[in-house]
């Protein structure tokens, strides 16, 4: 019989996919490239890459005793690291709080409660001071006896999971043919790992980072972008600024048009960030393609999680409309059919 004794076992070892139809022209075959190969880290069971670094980071503090036994995890996320965080505690018998704003969706809110963990709601029209402000009251739960708090920003397990598992992953899937190494930053863990990784196999890796128009890695202010989980308007401690070779500056526009483009053409559903990533790693195929560099050029781009999160922003056209954003092809209307 095949199986595992827990969905913890199959964080990790996503395969990677070809793309294609995205790049308008057919599958090139290595050595004939450019080749470009999306790493779908939506297929691990908390449905993003955020599950390696939840695993790391426990598994940390389980060996330095920051974490006992009957232990509280803390931390303000919502997103992909919370589910992350929410089912290792779970298997693991931890108890898990959440602090969000209150902007956050309901939907967001309702699957980290499905896992079981106790979501805390923060007023965001209220000043950083305030007791009930989420720093605040984040804090306060974080130094209550027998809590501890992941940090993902500062703690460098986060990178370390990267170069433990995705690195590797990449390069034995690639036989060491990576060449140029594509992806989005937000803690900056993926990039600093993966491309740390990569660089100490072969150092002519190329690592570029694809970041939304305004973030601070393609220096930007910090101005306000749609796509969701990358770009920062600070420098996280889990960023190695000596790692990326280029970064590519992405428009909220083109991140959407592309994944909008990866669902329809690759069947590929996932999320704005994933859609930033491919179309920066599209552009990097254009570069080269048709110069003999571009013939042995292997481009690995990571798509940190599923559309499935999106449904209502990126995958709804009023919503992409609202924005400015022209949806790529609308349903047809009855009229339509039967015209
Ligand atoms: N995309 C999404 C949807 C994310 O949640 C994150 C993590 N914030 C990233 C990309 C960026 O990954 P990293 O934090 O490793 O830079």
């Amino acid at each position: 019989m095949e199986f595992v004794t827990s969905v913890l076992d199959l964080v990790g070892d996503t395969p990677l996919v070809q793309l294609s139809r995205v790049l308008d022209r057919p599958p090139a075959v290595p050595g004939e490239g450019p080749v470009v190969l999306a790493k779908v880290e939506y297929l691990n069971p908390g449905g993003s890459v955020k599950d390696r670094i939840a695993t790391r980071m426990i598994d940390a503090a389980e060996a330095s005793g920051e974490l006992q036994p009957g232990g509280t995890i803390v931390e303000p996320t919502s997103g992909n690291t919370g589910v992350g965080l929410a089912m290792v505690a779970q298997q693991r018998g931890y108890k898990c709080v959440f602090v969000c704003p209150d902007k956050v969706s309901e939907d967001k809110r309702n699957v980290l409660r499905a896992y079981g963990a106790e979501v805390v709601v923060c007023p965001t029209a209220i000043a950083p001071e305030h007791p009930d402000s989420y720093y605040n009251v984040s804090d306060r739960l974080s130094s209550q006896p027998g809590a501890w708090k992941p940090n993902q920003y500062a703690n460098q397990h986060n990178p370390r999971s990267h170069y433990e598992t995705t690195g590797p992953e990449i390069w034995r899937q690639t036989e060491g043919r990576i060449t140029h190494f594509v992806t989005g930053m937000g803690t900056g863990g993926t990039i600093s790992g993966v491309g740390r990784y990569l660089k100490e196999q072969n150092p002519d890796v190329q690592v570029i980072g694809a970041d939304p128009a305004g973030s601070v890695y393609s220096g930007g202010t910090g101005r306000p972008y749609l796509v969701e989980g990358v770009g920062e308007d600070f420098w996280p401690e889990t960023y190695d600024r000596s790692v990326a070779d280029r970064v590519i500056e992405v428009s909220d526009a083109d991140s959407f048009a592309f994944t909008r483009r990866m669902a329809r053409e690759e069947a590929l559903l996932v999320g704005g960030s994933s859609g930033m990533a491919a179309f920066a790693a599209a552009q990097v195929a254009a570069e080269l393609e048709g110069t003999p560099e571009g013939r042995d050029a292997v481009i690995v781009v990571l798509l940190p999680d599923s559309g499935r999160g999106y449904l209502t922003k990126v995958f709804n056209d009023e919503w992409l409309g609202q924005y400015g954003f022209l949806a790529p092809s609308s349903d047809r209307t009855v009229g339509d059919v039967l015209r």
